[in-house]
């Protein structure tokens, strides 16, 4: 791992216990795919980092360029040829006090990588994936790729007792506004690809961004509108995107099968076509 400065064993490194990451969750990470030893979409992950970073006003503690260098750094002392890197910076240490600090710290700065079968992956997504909805809970402000993931976790484990691989946020308008780690799309049976905004109510996928380019250059219909869990159930297929996951197919909500209740053709095809139009580094 990297931790402010020092490469160190994982089971070393640590952080202070005044650091604001731990105790306010007041920071900002970044999950990039590792494939073939190269990081997938480095350069969207560290515009949308420097935004996150913008927003919380916690200052870029070095250049951009140097942090690419870390992550390759950590992808490469690892070993990781399939996986991820995690990318996570506080605002830094300070006495406890929910203000910022007065003085200006240090952001602190933590980067892992680890490897994950991409067996597993490819399993998963031959499989397809159950997904269960859950009440919006999370605040507003979900754009910024924040470290304050409690509603994220309870939904995901929540998933994970009802035997599914995901959970999808209805907000109380009863639209599906993302997953707890993942952006949401469906197929309608036109063959329509429909995915929400990103200028509400979710995070902007790096995934999402890349599939939208991706379904432009293989002529695929697509709109950008938000959908309910009951047009996902009607719709032809579903999927999730994330960078951990890529284009993951899912074939039922809330225990009602989607289509065939089988992965179907588009989210393949696009699962199989996605890195033609990401950038390796
Ligand atoms: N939404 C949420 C809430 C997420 O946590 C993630 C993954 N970190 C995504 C969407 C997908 O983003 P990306 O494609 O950049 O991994």
């Amino acid at each position: 791992a990297y931790v402010n400065g020092r490469y160190q064993d994982m089971r070393d490194a640590s952080v202070n216990i005044e650091d604001r990451g731990y105790q306010f969750a007041d920071g900002v990470y970044e999950v990039c795919e590792v494939r073939t030893g190269k990081l997938v979409d480095m350069p969207r992950h560290l515009t949308r980092l420097q935004r996150s970073l913008r927003e919380l006003r916690i200052a870029l503690p070095m250049p951009l360029s140097s942090l690419a260098v870390i992550l390759h750094e950590v992808v490469r002392r690892n070993r990781v040829r399939f996986g991820i890197v995690y990318l996570q910076i506080s605002r830094g240490v300070a006495r406890r006090d929910h203000g910022f600090p007065l003085k200006p710290v240090r952001p602190s700065v933590v980067v892992t990588a680890r490897t994950i079968d991409p067996a597993k992956g490819a399993a998963n997504a031959a499989r397809g994936i159950k997904v269960i909805t859950v009440p919006e809970n999370r605040w507003p402000r979900v754009d910024i790729k924040s470290t304050a993931l409690l509603p994220n976790v309870l939904a995901k484990q929540a998933a994970r007792e009802a035997g599914a691989y995901e959970a999808w946020y209805v907000d109380g308008d009863g639209f599906v506004t993302e997953g707890s780690s993942s952006n949401a799309w469906i197929v309608t049976k036109e063959g329509r690809v429909v995915t929400r905004p990103d200028s509400s109510g979710i995070l902007s996928g790096v995934t999402r961004g890349v599939l939208i380019e991706a379904l432009e250059a293989l002529q695929i219909r697509f709109e950008e509108r938000p959908f309910t869990p009951a047009e996902a159930v009607d719709a032809a297929e579903a999927f999730i995107t994330a960078s951990s996951m890529i284009v993951m197919p899912v074939v039922t909500i809330d225990g009602h099968a989607i289509g065939s209740g089988k992965p179907g053709p588009v989210a393949r095809r696009l699962r199989e076509q996605f890195h033609r139009f990401s950038a390796f580094s």
